[in-house]
């Protein structure tokens, strides 16, 4: 139901629709109107809506301990910090709430590692055009999209942009003060474009030959997203800071920054810190999710069920005019279209698929790693219909 008096900030272009229930990849709204979920509260959910295993494993915390300071010992923190490594090329995890925090975290243990550590002084961060990586000062910042920017002057120094996917214009903005490079591999907000393989090994050189750190946000990415559990395995490369939230705690909040030992000085007692960062229950729910990711195998079914999606995606669309390309890797797929996409994904939530948007033209579905293969291949069907009525529309308004 459309909401006509709120108290809450208008922050937010919603959607017209209250959902109130969810399960694996099926969603309900408050009039009992059943969906295909294609997004998955944007790339959150990637283990489905209520996963048996990590709902179990929450149940118990509950009955045990909810918050404590990390003042203490959490023993939940060492269990997923030594999940999360062992899976990565990381040693050690800072547990913060969200993405933003994530990246804040990191932008930060960049600079002091610099300044403290090396003693170099050095604080600026090279970002990319089209990049998203939060909304704090900071990370908004960092971000290579002016829309996020207006009004919140001033903003931090310290933050260069340059061109995605061009390695000239990265050489050309590293100089004595740069600390990181931050990158997506997969730019997902920014319009599902992934980095090129010559790019990141332009970049990986760059940093071994400046001294200059390299943070992978794996934020949308992370989490066997893109086929493989972090989207820089691709790639055969490994980034010094890993940062990641959104599909780490099935949809409990929790984010976590990740880095190589020669880092974790940079961080002492007292450097930084959250209250709810990595508490018992965060971390219950982010164990019991990187477990059965890792024990199922569960990448490597969204890499599969992103090629059956992609091939779909081609066949029911091949000469389609007002699609322009489609593109992703594992579940993060693109569908570029030639016009505002604002009106096909509308359609698509009136007959009961629910994908999203990245930019104006892009529709993008993130379904979640689970989904089964008859729903994956219903949804498809429903955005393809309604791409092929819309552009055989347009060709009879045309005549
Ligand atoms: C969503 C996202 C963020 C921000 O995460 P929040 O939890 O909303 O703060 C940062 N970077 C990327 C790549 C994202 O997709």
């Amino acid at each position: 139901m459309a909401q006509t008096q709120s108290n809450l900030f208008p922050s937010y272009g919603r959607f017209p629709i209250t959902l109130v229930k969810g399960e694996g990849s099926r969603l309900w709204d408050d009039q009992g109107k059943e969906y295909i979920d294609l997004m998955c509260g944007l790339a959150v959910t990637n283990l489905g809506h209520a996963p048996e295993a990590v709902k179990e494993k929450l149940k118990l915390q509950l009955d045990e301990l909810w918050h404590v300071s990390n003042l203490y010992h959490i023993p939940g923190q060492e269990k997923l910090a030594s999940l999360l490594t062992a899976n990565s090329c990381t040693d050690r995890v800072f547990f913060c709430n969200s993405g933003a925090e994530a990246n804040e975290a990191a932008i930060k243990l960049a600079r002091k590692y610099h300044q403290k550590v090396l003693g170099t002084g050095r604080y600026e961060i090279i970002t990319f055009q089209q990049s998203f990586h939060g909304r704090t000062l900071a990370t908004l910042t960092a971000t290579g999209q002016d829309k996020v920017k207006e009004g919140f002057t001033p903003l931090p120094d310290g933050f260069v942009h340059v061109s995605f996917n061009d390695i000239e214009a990265v050489k050309h903005a590293v100089n004595d003060r740069t600390a990181a490079i931050m990158l997506e591999f997969l730019q997902a907000e920014g319009g599902v474009h992934a980095a090129d393989p010559d790019f990141v090994s332009g970049i990986v050189e760059l940093c071994k030959d400046h001294g200059i750190l390299l943070i992978a946000d794996e934020i949308q990415t992370g989490m066997g997203r893109t086929g493989k559990l972090f989207a820089y395995e691709h790639y055969g490369i490994e980034p010094d800071i890993i940062t990641l939230a959104k599909g780490l705690g099935s949809g409990f909040p929790i984010g976590a920054m990740l880095g190589k030992e020669k880092l974790a000085e940079a961080f002492g007692p007292g450097s930084h810190g959250s209250t709810f960062g990595g508490t018992p229950l965060a971390c219950s729910v982010g164990i019991a999710t990187v477990e059965t990711m890792v024990e199922q195998g569960i990448p490597a079914r969204a890499q599969q069920m992103g090629e059956l999606a992609v091939s779909l995606l081609q066949e029911r669309l091949a000469g389609n005019p007002l699609v322009k390309d489609i593109r992703g890797k594992g579940l993060l797929i693109g569908i570029e279209c030639v016009h505002a996409v604002a009106d096909y994904i509308a359609e698509a939530q009136k007959r009961g698929v629910l994908p999203v948007s990245a930019g104006p033209n892009v529709i993008r579905l993130l379904p979640a790693l689970t989904i089964p293969e008859a729903d994956l291949k219903q949804g498809i069907d429903i955005v393809c219909g309604i791409l092929t009525e819309a552009a055989s529309q347009s060709t009879a308004n045309r005549s």
